[in-house]
């Protein structure tokens, strides 16, 4: 049996990834670790203090539970990373060097990493940005998942580590707030619309982005996990995407539930970031090689969103 590790598992993404890993394969064989103190967002399971950065530490949380595959997810997103450009690099490149390490040295059955649409430039190709065009990022985020990508390759071919990742777009979810991202607008928007307020976004209006609904982001990564392996073909990562939409579009989606909601426009140094990604991705050879395709579109994710948010937010409240 496979005995699962999450790093970075009170995140956006890891807090809905750890617990649909719990409903599959049972609480007591994921276990979460993070650096913050535990939320009962991931649902009942095993809890470890853990920081990536700390080899030793990591090997000992897999001897206690026999881990057999990590999820590595703890990182410094792209908004905050260009705040502090010495912990992004330190934090994405030694978490992810130790987890490759170990699973070369322990000779883990699999690894997920995720990379991100950060990879491109601004000299790559903008709309249905190929799987195969220039990595020429121009933020430290971007630096380094192209780095990270590159090592997930090495690991494989010179080791034979089954490491897997994707190339998320801007993530979105209702269940926890965003981690310092350029496409964190796209949540906080749905918290202002219920609120009854005026949304100002960080982002010029017509800036389009590759974006995706968080039980898409987790059915790709779970799809991908369990993909056998002959089917993947591409080892640094592979593009996914759903959707691709402005702050005009999204505004648009709410306003068809809320038609009174309004949006004002206030770009700041996320502008710059946003304005380096594609536009949208050519995600074909995820489609043609183990099966990738999404569910929610802009107006679906939308419905979904305004109907479960308020419940989360009064919970929150209570
Ligand atoms: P997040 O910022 O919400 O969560 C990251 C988690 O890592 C946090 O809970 C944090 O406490 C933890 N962490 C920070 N430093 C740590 C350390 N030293 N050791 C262990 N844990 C530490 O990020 P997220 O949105 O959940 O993203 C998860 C992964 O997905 C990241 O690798 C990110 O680059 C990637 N990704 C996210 C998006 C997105 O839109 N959210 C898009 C592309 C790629």
């Amino acid at each position: 049996m496979s005995r699962i590790l999450v790093t970075g598992a009170l995140g956006q993404l890891g807090s809905e990834l750890t617990a649909e890993l719990r409903n599959i394969y049972g609480a007591g064989n994921v276990i979460a670790t993070d650096i913050r103190e535990p939320n009962e967002q991931i649902g009942e399971g095993p809890f470890e203090h853990l920081d990536v950065m700390d080899k030793a530490r990591i090997e000992e949380v897999i001897e206690k539970y026999d881990v057999t595959i990590i999820y590595h997810l703890a990182a410094l997103l792209s908004a905050n990373a260009e705040q502090n450009i010495n912990l992004a690099w330190k934090l994405n490149m030694d978490g992810l060097l130790n987890v490759l390490s170990i699973a070369r040295e322990k000779n883990l059955e699999r690894i997920f990493w995720p990379s991100s649409i950060a990879v491109f430039g601004p000299d790559a190709t903008k709309k249905n940005t190929p799987q195969n065009t220039p990595t020429n990022p121009t933020t430290v985020y971007g630096i380094t998942k192209v780095a990270g990508e590159q090592w997930c390759a090495y690991f494989y071919n010179k080791f034979g580590v089954d490491v897997r990742s994707l190339r998320y777009p801007g993530l979105i979810g209702y269940k926890s707030l965003p981690g310092g991202g350029t496409t964190d607008y796209a949540v906080d928007i749905y918290h202002k619309a219920l609120a009854g307020e005026t949304f100002s976004c960080f982002l010029k209006n017509d800036t389009a982005l590759p974006m995706m609904y968080m039980s898409d982001a987790v059915k790709s990564t779970i799809e991908l996990m369990q993909a056998d392996e002959e089917k993947i073909k591409v080892r640094t990562s592979y593009n996914v995407a759903a959707i691709s939409f402005t702050p005009e579009e999204i505004a648009g989606s709410i306003q068809k539930q809320i038609p009174d909601f309004e949006i004002e426009y206030e770009p700041d140094y996320r502008q710059e970031i946003a304005s380096s990604w594609p536009d949208s991705i050519d995600d074909s050879a995820a489609r043609n090689d183990w099966g990738w395709k999404h569910e929610f579109d802009l107006d679906k994710m939308t419905e979904d969103i305004l109907k479960n948010l308020p419940n989360v937010i009064e919970k929150a409240e209570s």
